[in-house]
């Protein structure tokens, strides 16, 4: 499989002058920091996230608007970073708690995704792991660093430039055509398969902004679902 790079060389490491160690210089070359003084090294390495793919009865999808920089006003699916040591599946019912107030069964693997943090020069470079869960117990509400939480048919979903980050509109789309013709919940070794590889499939380079319009105006996304019945 070919190896693609996104991100930069250098995102972790935009900046970084000094050792956090000793304060001596440190030296910055090929991801890596060095502190010749004290032997501090520290690599820039990419940063693991989860997300959910929460669906309900009909098959919709409940997405998260954010609240917060990068990318605050635009739609995403709930979830955040691990914290240091933290075991993936403890990390995304833990971000979904803080998010949404909802408790959560994790069920496929959907895919995994590879994106920056933003579009800065230090924008780090993360790693998206997606499962799909359902509600267990809660009702939805926004909280921590989101500012709406709503529910969208999987053909009334956000357009592109109202959704967040790079990877999402991807995974989205072709969850969205997978669930249609077959019921993706049965499917989920070959969908991550077939999800994978999807990053910057429309040639986009990983360094250009974005360039989507400011001000996003969703509509309404509450739209006859059109797999009411195919998928349970
Ligand atoms: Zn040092």
């Amino acid at each position: 499989m070919e190896t693609r790079q996104y991100g930069t060389h250098v995102g972790v490491l935009a900046g970084w002058r000094f050792c956090p160690r000793c304060a001596a210089a440190v030296t910055l070359e090929g991801g890596r920091a060095e502190c010749e003084t004290c032997g501090f090294v520290h690599y820039a390495n990419t940063a693991p996230a989860v997300s959910a793919l929460i669906v309900d009865g009909e098959r919709r999808v409940l997405l998260a608007r954010r609240a917060y920089e990068p990318d605050a006003g635009l739609w995403d699916t709930p979830g955040g970073f691990l914290e240091e040591g933290e075991d993936p599946a403890g990390g995304l019912r833990r971000e979904l708690l803080e998010e949404t107030g909802l408790t959560i069964e994790i069920g496929d693997f959907v895919g995994m995704f590879t994106d920056r943090y933003g579009d800065g020069p230090g924008a780090t470079a993360v790693l998206i792991l997606m499962w799909e869960a359902t509600i267990t117990d809660g009702e939805p509400r926004a909280a921590d660093d989101v500012s709406e939480l709503r529910w969208f048919a999987r053909d009334a979903l956000p357009t592109e430039n109202e959704l967040a980050f790079r990877w999402l509109g991807p995974a989205l789309r072709s969850s969205a055509s997978h669930s249609r013709s077959t019921c993706s919940r049965k499917q989920g070794g070959r969908e991550a398969a077939a999800l994978q590889g999807l990053v910057y499939a429309q040639g986009q380079s990983p360094d250009a902004p974005k360039g989507r319009q400011a001000g996003p105006s969703v509509g309404e996304g509450e739209g006859e679902a059109s797999n009411k019945t195919s998928c349970n």
